[in-house]
């Protein structure tokens, strides 16, 4: 069992709504991050085609940024079809990015290590697409005010700045992976009121 996965099922209990859904999130991550890589170890050893590589990266992706944001939003049924929109768009810029990360591995600019850690960044932008998710569902429910908070894990220089500025307008204050080093690895999470 990985280490996210442990800490659901942990005995230090109670854990709130918020911080159940985050380690789901990191779950979900973790379990594309293994399936693309996987991919990526089958186009280094020649059993999936570059178009097969390609499509199924793209499937992956779609997936993941799918049910992370689904997550975030508290359900499939609260999904409204501008939320729908605006997945959409996250979407088209992850197959943009891909579109370029399959450009650089066709011209050879990249070593195999390289191209194994790209992979892996891939299911991270996931992220992005689960506070997306919590964003909307906080509009939806009126919260007025938000606060960044620090997690344990490590943080950039950016993060302690957002944490240190307490209840902010809501919709002022960046999303994790929004606007800081740390990126889709970002692991600070926000509170709503
Ligand atoms: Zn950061
Ligand atoms: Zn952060």
């Amino acid at each position: 069992m990985n280490r996210r996965a442990d800490n659901i099922l942990s005995d230090r209990l109670p854990i709130s709504f918020g911080e159940a859904t985050r380690n789901l999130n990191r779950a979900n991550v973790e379990k594309y991050q293994r399936r693309i890589l996987k991919l990526s170890e089958q186009l280094i050893a020649g059993e999936l085609s570059f178009t097969e590589w390609q499509r199924e990266m793209a499937a992956s992706l779609k997936v993941v940024h799918v049910q992370n944001y689904v997550l975030g939003r508290g359900g499939i049924d609260l999904v409204s079809s501008d939320n729908w929109l605006s997945v959409g768009r996250e979407l088209k810029r992850q197959y943009t990015y891909l579109r370029k990360f399959a450009r650089d591995i066709k011209s050879e600019k990249l070593s195999k290590r390289q191209l194994l850690a790209r992979s892996q960044m891939y299911a991270d932008s996931a992220t992005t697409s689960f506070w997306a998710g919590e964003q909307d569902t906080a509009i939806a429910a009126g919260y007025t005010e938000m606060r960044r908070h620090l997690s344990a894990a490590d943080h950039c220089e950016d993060c302690p700045q957002y944490a240190a500025s307490g209840w902010q307008k809501a919709g002022s204050l960046p999303m994790p992976t929004q606007q800081c080093q740390c990126r889709v690895r970002c692991k600070c999470w926000v509170e709503w009121r």
